[in-house]
C-alpha cells in the first residue's frame, strides 16, 4: 500500500497512476469521491455547505460515479473542497477507500488524508508540494489541453482558496504525515518526480 497526500496540482495523481504501473498495483484517485459527492449536490440544486446533504450525496456515491467527465471541472473542484470539510462526508467515504486499499494485490491510493487517517499503517508515504505559482501554472496547461480557457490569476486565486480550506479544516486537514517522505516537485518534470519516488519505494522495500 502506496499513499500518496499533497495539495492540488502538486502531480499527485500522475505518480500515483505510475507507481501503480510499476509495481503492479491498482490506484484510487480519493479526490473524485469528493468530486463525485459534490457534483451529485450541484446537479441537485443543494448546498455543498450543508453537512446533512452532503453526507446523504457521499453516501450514495458509487464507482459508476468516477468516470463522469463533469468530476474534473474546476467549480467541482471547489465545491469538493467545501464538502470535504463536513467529518460526516469523510466517514461516508473512508469504508470505500479502506475496502480498495485492502484488496489485493494492494494499491496506491492518492489524496489528501492517505497517510494521516484512510491508511496510516501505508508501507509507503509520500508528501508532494509545489509553490502556488507551479502549481497554478500547471492547472492552466490541464484546462487548456481540455480546451477550456481560463486567466492566470483566476485560477492561481482557485488554487489558493481550496488550499487555504483543505489546510485549515479541522476533519482530517492536509499536512503530511509524520513518517512521510516529502518531494518538492516544483523544479521537476514527471519523469524526475517517479524516479525520486521510485528510490524512496524500493529503499523501504528493501528495508522492510
Ligand atoms: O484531488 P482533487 O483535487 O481531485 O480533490 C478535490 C478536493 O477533494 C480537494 O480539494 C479536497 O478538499 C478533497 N479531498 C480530500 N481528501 C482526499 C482527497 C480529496 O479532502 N483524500
Amino acid at each position: 500500500m502506496i499513499a500518496v497526500d499533497g495539495p492540488a496540482a502538486a502531480g499527485k495523481g500522475t505518480l500515483a497512476r505510475r507507481l501503480a504501473e510499476r509495481y503492479g498495483l491498482r490506484h484510487l484517485d480519493t479526490g473524485l469521491l469528493y468530486r463525485a459527492a459534490a457534483l451529485r449536490l450541484l446537479r441537485a440544486g443543494s448546498d455543498p455547505a450543508q453537512a446533512a446533504a452532503a453526507a446523504a450525496a457521499a453516501a450514495g456515491v458509487t464507482d459508476d460515479d468516477l468516470a463522469d467527465p463533469a468530476l474534473r471541472d474546476e467549480d467541482v473542484g471547489q465545491a469538493a473542497s467545501v464538502v470535504a470539510a463536513h467529518g460526516a462526508v469523510r466517514e461516508a467515504l473512508l469504508g470505500l477507500q479502506r475496502a480498495f486499499a485492502a484488496r489485493a494485490p494492494g494499491a496506491v491510493l492518492d489524496g489528501r488524508d492517505i497517510g494521516t487517517v484512510v491508511c496510516p499503517d501505508a508501507r509507503v508515504k509520500l508528501y508532494l508540494e509545489a509553490s502556488t505559482e507551479v502549481r497554478a501554472a500547471r492547472r492552466l496547461c490541464e484546462l487548456r489541453s481540455r480546451g477550456v480557457e481560463s486567466i492566470d490569476s483566476r485560477v492561481l486565486d482557485e488554487i489558493m482558496a481550496r488550499d487555504a480550506r483543505d489546510r485549515r479544516r479541522s476533519a482530517a486537514p492536509l499536512k503530511p504525515a509524520a513518517d512521510a517522505c516529502s518531494i518538492d516537485t516544483s523544479a521537476l518534470d514527471a519523469d524526475e518526480v517517479f524516479e525520486r519516488a521510485v528510490a524512496i519505494v524500493d529503499s523501504r522495500l528493501s528495508s522492510a
